[in-house]
């Protein structure tokens, strides 16, 4: 298998560092909101990679972080006059909902970073310690000179960073481009204590340190957004390698934006639409295969009309599943032996199953290999029928299942409530209200979404529809 590594800009044959294994890190959200359909892309990427390097028989071990303590989450605790940690946790939870609508499995360990402090200041005096960073009134910062090789990454050189862009120079700092490890509490922030000051971590520790507490020192796969190459990236390289003393991740994998009208989503820019949302308005399925269906490191441009298309090629695809299934449930397939004719067929379809798999193996070609997903509808639109072997039909249907799952599409139809099920559970949801029992009102509304209701609180009441 290639993969492309921002690292050395190249396409490379993936070699984990021990065999059968992979240790992957991936860059998980800040807990303040809802997460956008921005930050779902690359979310359902590389869970679609974990899965893939499963199938192909890898033991992966996947670790992805929630950054819980924030200047973000700190502002909303404010706002709302609550605890910097009923923010997180809420949004946890809600993240949590999201991943499992879009079919995300939950990583192998999640860790949060208010749970890591200790491994924290553990890194940041050995860093101390080294030679690499150093104390200013209460204030850690990783001295980015001491690192040689800062900039590897993301090919920019200091001089150039510190020449091109005016960067705020603090007082404290013996260089522009040094970076904060440890910071001194604010007045009403969460602190915690250290030998430098009561405070709290910068971002960039967080990673270096969760990463090698639960991988190692050296890990194969690193991943996230591409606004995340510099600094974020950068710098949790230059703290693992100058704490460690070797290469921190082997791959470095980054996916491109998904825009609106070719500018990045983002929250700030508030052209965003969260993941709930959207999922109020199409099978959270639709999405997972329109995030797939483009090359990871190809901007995504996100409008309706691209959705509306991804949703009808995911139908086409799933109605010939369908269909397949009814034949070999009519009992109208009563030749048992495969016929030549059909042993040809099956032979292209063992073509389009390795076509598949080299796109797969070709940097994670996810659009390929959907083509040829396609490719293999088509052959089973076009050849079976009733008068079909039940050999030819099953073994179709068994390979159009199996590359969907890989690419973790449920091709099963979910049980449809019944109209008077549906009723009963929005009443439940109206008593759970009433009783201020949020918890219970919100599951069984989220219980519904997964089902395709949608609710809409009117004048009237509760009115219901299928999606
Ligand atoms: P954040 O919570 O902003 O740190 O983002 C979480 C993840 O989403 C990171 O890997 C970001 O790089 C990624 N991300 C944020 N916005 C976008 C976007 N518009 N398109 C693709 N990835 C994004
Ligand atoms: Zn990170």
């Amino acid at each position: 298998m290639k993969i492309y590594n921002t690292l050395t800009q190249k396409k490379e044959e993936f070699v984990p560092l021990e065999e059968g294994k992979v240790r992957m890190y991936v860059c998980g959200p800040t807990v303040y909101n809802y997460i956008h359909i921005g930050n779902a892309r690359p979310a359902i990427l590389f869970d679609t990679l974990r899965r893939y390097l499963e199938y192909r028989g890898y033991e992966v071990n996947y670790v992805s972080n929630f950054t819980d303590v924030d200047d973000k989450i700190i502002k909303k605790a404010n706002e709302e006059g609550v605890s910097a940690a009923e923010i997180s946790e809420r949004y946890i939870e809600e993240f949590r909902t999201d991943m499992d609508a879009l079919n995300i499995r939950e990583a192998t360990v999640h860790p949060k970073a208010t749970q890591e402090i200790d491994g924290m200041i553990e890194m940041i005096s050995d860093l101390i310690k080294k030679g690499h960073a150093y104390e200013k009134n209460g204030t850690v910062y990783f001295s980015t000179r001491s690192f040689k090789e800062y900039g590897k990454l993301s090919k920019k050189k200091i001089d150039d960073l510190e020449a091109g862009i005016r960067i705020a120079v603090s007082e404290e700092k013996e260089d522009p481009m040094d970076f904060v490890l440890w910071k001194p509490k604010k007045e009403g922030e969460p602190s915690w204590q250290s030998p430098w000051s009561d405070g709290r971590p910068g971002w960039h520790i967080e990673c270096s340190v969760m990463s090698r507490k639960y991988l190692g020192e050296q890990i194969d796969i690193h991943a996230g957004g591409e606004d995340l190459v510099f600094p974020h990236h950068e710098n949790e390289i230059a703290q693992s390698e100058a704490a460690n003393g070797k290469q921190f991740a082997k791959y470095w994998m980054h996916n491109a934006f998904l825009n609106i009208d070719n500018k990045k989503m983002s929250k700030s820019a508030g052209n965003f639409f969260t993941v709930r949302e959207i999922c109020e308005q199409y099978d959270p399925q639709v999405i997972r295969f329109f995030m797939l269906n483009s090359h990871y490191r190809s901007p995504l441009n996100f409008s309706r009309d691209l959705v509306e298309s991804a949703k009808n090629s995911l139908n086409r695809i799933l109605t010939a599943i369908g269909a397949l299934e009814h034949l070999l449930g009519s009992g109208a397939l009563d030749r048992e032996l495969v016929s030549s004719d059909e042993q040809l067929i099956l032979t292209e379809a063992e073509a389009l199953n390795t076509k598949f798999m080299d796109a797969m193996d070709e940097d994670f070609n996810t659009a390929d290999a959907i083509a040829a997903i396609f490719e293999l509808v088509k052959l089973a639109n076009t050849h079976c029928n009733a008068s079909s072997s039940k050999e030819f039909v099953q073994t179709l249907q068994e390979r159009l299942v199996n590359l969907c799952s890989i690419l973790g599409l449920e091709t099963k139809k979910e049980e449809e409530l019944l109209d008077e099920e549906i009723e009963k559970l929005i009443e439940e949801r109206q008593a759970a209200r009433k009783n201020k029992d949020f918890a219970r009102s919100d599951e069984i509304r989220n219980l519904l979404l997964e089902k395709g209701i949608i609710l809409e609180d009117t004048r009237e009441g509760v009115r219901w529809k299928r999606s």
